[in-house]
């Protein structure tokens, strides 16, 4: 496993972030189980977590009003470090032309902070962007394969907490390799959530 200090990389006309490694998941299909990076970025694997001090200084490199979306992401699930996530877009926000901010989620942020944080996200962000995976709980934690034994239900309050903010575009993803009833299925738990289904390609 090759090891980098990756805080930002391009994907298209936006640029990620990578504040962690952890999650508490091990999805099936996860890039990490296949290569070291994404969509020919420098390796993901973090030697340390980046302090605000290290992210500040490699997002100063940045042009950041070139990209339409800045997106926490990564190599892990943000929300393992939901206090970075507000600072940077605290700081982001202070900063010229800042684009949309969107968090890629698993959903699981309230899990792993042992507190709701759908409110303090939604607070500094405009897009949340949940995996939802799959349109039963079955097939969830068979692809997910979380931790946690309520993980499926947790997702969802999640995302039906920060749809009840009113303050961010709350969105719920599939891929499109799972079956059609599974995604309509998912299409259905994503509105009953008051969310919008965002079916992607594999690669996507
Ligand atoms: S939640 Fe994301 S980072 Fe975690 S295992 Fe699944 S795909 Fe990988």
């Amino acid at each position: 496993m090759k090891k980098s200090m990756t805080i930002s990389y391009e994907v298209g006309k936006n640029l990620y972030l990578n504040l962690t490694n952890r999650c508490p998941c091990a999805c099936t299909f996860c890039i990490r189980n296949n290569s070291d990076g994404a969509y020919g970025s420098d390796p993901l694997w973090l030697d340390h977590e980046p302090s605000m001090d290290e992210i500040r200084e490699n997002l100063d490199q940045r042009d950041i009003s070139r990209y339409d979306e800045i997106v926490f992401c990564g190599f892990g699930e943000p929300t393992e470090r939901v206090d970075a996530i507000i600072a940077v877009a605290e700081y982001l926000r202070g900063r010229e032309n800042c684009p949309v901010l969107r968090l890629n989620t698993n959903g699981l942020g309230d899990r792993i902070n042992g507190r709701s944080v759908a409110a303090e996200l939604c607070d500094v962000l405009d897009i949340i962007s949940v995996s939802l995976n799959a349109g039963t709980e079955d097939e969830y934690m068979a692809v997910t394969r979380p931790k946690f034994h309520d993980a499926f239900s947790a997702m969802q309050k999640f995302t039906a907490d920060c749809v009840r903010t009113g303050k961010a575009k709350v969105i719920m993803s599939v891929v499109d390799v799972i079956p059609a009833e599974q995604i309509e299925a998912s299409r259905r738990i994503a509105e009953s959530l008051g969310a919008v289904l965002r079916v992607r390609t594999y690669d996507e």
